[in-house]
């Protein structure tokens, strides 16, 4: 039996995720495999970690990528740090909150929810009185909800949850490489982001990092491996008296001794992605943290001018929006999905749907990474305006484009 090459259509992706990835990752990832242990490697391996700590703008000694699509990354956080009964504080505003809730509860934590108006975002000081109130272990957050297209405020929280003795665990996913992500100057403890976001790798590894409040943590629930454990380990071990960390894939304290200087062999580490990886946060760091957020907040604002000339309107409450996600309000009459579809069967052009309560209410156009380009907002304009039309909206017509090339033609 034969089966034809593999031909997949050249798509624009203009969704939250898998982005386009840019060429220069999909050469790195045809490099030849070597041995996870052998120094060629091992270089790479401590090449990609320094990258992160760049990128996270962190000084933690732990910073690598857990292999797995980003939830992998929230699993192994999650799971190495909760012990059950702990209480964990979620604040929730959107999907990925409940993913955080669902994860936790999994774990045999108590958890306590918080919850708002999707489109909108926490005060601050709402989540800090929390805190105070349950004294959780652990407060577990989104930072850039993709679901509805809102971005929390983290400066302050992470200070009072120090100040009260709790961890503060960030999903910063669909954030990292496309917004500011301080992990340091917010006081963040452990925090998990995605390579097909806003880094435009495939999708595959979860880079996080967490710093030694956690490390300590971690330290003190791990359990000893069989066979190269001494007679002091395994007294410590019934000492540990079952709260040892109950994933193997996904214990942080056999991942930190597979990173770090012990080497100790854990699971194979996915060769190819990491090449991804590492290109990726070297493509990142050529063009700069800052000139790199600019670009996107620079994109965002063609994209909306494009949008609102058209006459539609973007959901969810402007002072909190997520920078690479647009979300626009579907025309009254206009059946969403198969607007949908004839972008993508005529213009090759994917815009994402959305969730739960705004499921068919409203599309989402991501901008993020390398699919965040002038010629893919100018392009993904033109064809919702035609595509609109063709679907008897009632638009501004001949505007979105010159809405957008305006901001592309004012000066700097
Ligand atoms: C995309 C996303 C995830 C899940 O990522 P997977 O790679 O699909 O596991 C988690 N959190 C947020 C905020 C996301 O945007």
């Amino acid at each position: 039996m034969t089966y034809r090459d593999l031909n997949t259509p050249l798509r624009t992706i203009m969704t939250p995720g898998p982005v386009e990835v840019d060429p220069r990752v999909l050469r790195a990832m045809s490099t030849p495999i070597v041995g996870q242990f052998d120094p060629a490697f091992t270089t790479i391996m401590n090449e990609v970690m320094e990258m992160l700590r760049h990128l996270f703008q962190t000084k933690n000694k732990w910073a690598f990528p857990v292999d797995g699509t980003s939830r992998s990354g929230i699993e192994a956080m999650l799971c190495s740090v909760i012990e059950p009964g702990d209480k964990v504080l979620v604040p929730i505003f959107g999907r990925f909150g409940y993913l955080l809730t669902e994860i936790c509860e999994r774990y045999g934590a108590e958890v306590h929810t918080l919850e708002c108006e999707w489109g909108t975002v926490f005060d601050q000081k709402v989540i800090i009185d929390e805190v105070r109130r349950i004294s959780p272990k652990i407060t577990a957050i989104v930072h850039g909800e993709t679901s509805t297209g809102c971005m929390q405020p983290l400066d302050q929280i992470g200070a009072a949850c120090r100040e009260l003795d709790c961890l503060l665990i960030v999903d910063a996913v669909a954030t990292t490489g496309g917004t500011p992500v301080k992990v340091d100057e917010w006081f963040i403890d452990g925090l998990i982001a995605g390579t097909q976001k806003c880094l435009s790798v495939p999708s595959g590894m979860a880079p996080i990092t967490f710093n030694d409040r956690v490390e300590k943590v971690i330290n003190a629930r791990k359990k000893v491996e069989r066979g190269i454990s001494t007679d002091e380990d395994r007294i410590r071990e019934q000492q540990l008296n079952h709260s040892f960390i109950k994933s193997n894939y996904f214990d942080l304290s056999m991942l930190q001794d597979y990173w770090g200087p012990r080497r100790l062999n854990h699971h194979t580490e996915a060769t190819s992605m990491l090449y991804a990886l590492r290109e990726g946060l070297r493509i990142l760091l050529e063009e700069g943290l800052d000139a790199r957020f600019n670009r996107h907040l620079h994109h965002e604002r063609a994209l909306i001018a494009g949008i609102e000339a058209m006459g539609l309107a973007l959901y969810g409450n402007r002072e909190c929006k997520l920078p690479m996600v647009t979300c626009v309000t579907v025309p009254a009459g206009v059946e969403p999905e198969s607007v949908r579809s004839m972008l993508l069967h005529e213009f090759g052009i994917e815009i994402a749907s959305s969730f739960g309560p705004l499921h068919g209410k409203i599309w989402r156009i991501g901008s993020m990474g390398y699919s965040c380009r002038k010629e893919n907002i100018l392009f993904v304009l033109g064809a919702l305006e035609a595509v609109l039309i063709r679907h008897g909206a009632k638009v501004e017509t001949g505007k979105a484009l010159q809405a957008a090339l305006d901001v592309y033609q004012e000066k700097i």
